[in-house]
């Protein structure tokens, strides 16, 4: 999506003056690019309707940063357009019952995993409860989950019935003192009587204070859809995006809000179980239009970092003790913060460029390797790797000697820009910095 938004609204931003055919070239090429979006051609004109007759409205051919107002007019729209505020999921209820619906494949499992790691640290007692029980491998996936992020999953192997497993699975959080029961439920390939059925069964069993659709973004106009049937036989309380990382177009999103009429509110952006963001429409709007999703890698950001470890390795910085095992435990750290792609492209003006790049986690590998083969001494005092210590940890790591080579040469230039970098801030000379 963005790419042709991107195209549509640079013209109009580099633009001094706009005329009436400008704009009316742009509206139609906006709609264009949400429709490509998969975004519903009732919608889409819809949405640019409302821009076209704001951009009357507000002056917007004799405005001061005419296309700057304009993008903000479509931005304002796809926010509206998408709920307007960020809405959070209601947890009333002791133990707060949250059921997970959607078709198999959307990312139920791995949602339910994000969705209990998400809340654990915000300090709540978790259950997860395992009851699709007609894959074997649905209960362990989750378990494995469970065990990742230190969640306990109820599950019985041996029950043929999910409404049971998750009425007693209720009966054993309340007994345990659990704040939150997650439940994770069976999906079909395609909408099926059984499954409508048995997920009904289970609200009916348990009343959630809280159902959550999942649905696959990447499954465009079809999202919509099964949102729609879901929402007919279910009437859940908001939606959940995923696989947003991939060459999902986003339409959904605008699309899904004015069909069902029910707010997004999570986006799942990857496999990993950090992939979660609360759905932020002003946000969204924004990296549509290509702005970049500043705040949510910020917050991210915040969230995998250790602030002590971070702390620590700021302080070893400012005393030039900086050293290799700082430099692997940062990697480390960045890692965790999910995808190193995904984290690039929140970033505003790479977006575009960086997807055909061939950036990902196993970049850092062969780095990784070649500090894991040095021993404790020689990532604490680099200087002391001479040609025959190069050589054996070249053979330890897989690694070719110009590679163990490059790593030390780059490692020692950080070390000195950090070295002059204190200087500066020493000598008085960079205090702004701080
Ligand atoms: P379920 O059948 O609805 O429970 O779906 P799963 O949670 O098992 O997910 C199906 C597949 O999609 C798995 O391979 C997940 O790792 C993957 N997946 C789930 N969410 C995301 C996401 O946000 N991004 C990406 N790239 N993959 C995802
Ligand atoms: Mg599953």
């Amino acid at each position: 999506l963005s790419d042709k938004l991107n195209k549509a609204v640079k013209t109009l931003k580099g633009q001094g003056r706009i005329s009436d055919i400008n704009i009316a070239a742009t509206i139609k090429e906006v709609r264009r690019a949400l429709m490509d979006a998969d975004v519903n051609y009732k919608v889409a004109k819809d949405v640019t309707d409302r821009v076209r007759e704001k951009a009357i409205d507000r002056k917007v051919m004799i405005a001061v940063e005419p296309g700057q107002l304009f993008v903000k007019i479509i931005q304002e729209e796809l926010t509206e357009l998408m709920g307007g505020q960020a809405q959070s999921a209601n947890l009333k209820g002791s133990p707060a019952i949250v059921l997970i619906a959607g078709l198999q494949g959307s990312g139920k499992t791995t949602f339910s995993g994000k969705f209990a790691n998400y809340l654990k640290k915000q300090g709540r007692q978790i259950l997860l409860v395992a009851c699709d029980i007609y894959r074997p491998a649905a209960i362990t996936q989750l378990q494995v989950l469970g065990e990742q992020i230190g969640v306990e999953v109820y599950a019985e192997p041996e029950s043929k019935n999910a409404v049971d497993i998750a009425r007693n699975a209720i009966a054993f959080a309340k007994s345990k003192g659990k704040n939150i029961v997650i439940i994770d439920t069976a999906g079909r390939l395609a909408v099926d009587e059984v499954m409508m059925k048995e997920v009904e069964d289970i609200k009916k069993a348990v009343t959630p204070s809280e159902i959550l659709f999942v649905v696959d973004s990447m499954t465009g106009q079809d999202a919509v859809n099964t949102a729609k049937t879901f929402n007919e036989r279910l009437d859940f309380d908001g939606v959940v995006l995923t696989k947003l990382d991939g060459d999902a177009r986003g339409g959904a999103a605008l699309s899904i809000k004015t069909v069902v009429n029910k707010p997004i509110k999570f986006i799942s952006t990857g496999e990993k179980m950090e992939a979660l963001d609360v759905f932020y429409p002003d946000r969204m709007a924004s990296r549509i239009l290509g702005m970049g999703d500043v705040i949510s890698l910020v917050e991210r950001a915040q969230q995998a970092f250790d602030e002590d470890e971070a702390k620590r390795l700021n302080k070893k910085m400012r005393e030039n003790k900086f050293d290799l095992n700082d430099f692997l435990t940062q990697l480390e750290q960045i890692k965790k913060m999910g995808n190193i792609k995904d984290l690039m492209g929140m970033i505003p003006g790479v977006s575009s460029q960086i997807k055909d790049l061939d950036i990902s986690n196993d970049s850092f590998k062969p780095i990784e390797a070649i500090i894991r083969s040095m021993t404790p001494k020689e990532r604490e005092k680099p200087d002391i790797i001479d040609g025959s210590r190069k050589k054996r940890i070249a053979t330890g790591s897989g690694t070719q000697i110009l590679q163990v080579n490059n790593l030390l040469k780059q490692f020692d230039q950080m070390r000195s820009m950090m070295k002059k970098v204190n200087q500066m801030q020493t000598s008085g000379k960079m205090k702004s910095f701080k």
